[in-house]
């Protein structure tokens, strides 16, 4: 199974650790923000970033058309 917080975009293979492809989003947290970002192959990632790093915690499918 492909795990949804794995190391790279399950779509296109874009690496989590890389730059955002395009920043859609950021919201303030208690600890950090939040990044809403559009990878390479369309698909939504909403990026997690605290004081520990930044993770991707959701991930939506490419969207076409
Ligand atoms: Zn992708």
């Amino acid at each position: 199974m492909t795990s949804t917080t794995g190391t790279a975009c399950p779509h296109c293979g874009w690496p989590d650790r890389a730059e955002p492809y395009r920043v859609v989003s950021r919201h303030p947290t208690a600890h950090g923000h939040t990044t809403w970002v559009r990878c390479a192959c369309g698909s939504l990632q909403a990026r997690l970033t605290d004081g520990r790093g930044t993770r991707v915690v959701s991930r939506s499918c490419p969207t076409r058309g």
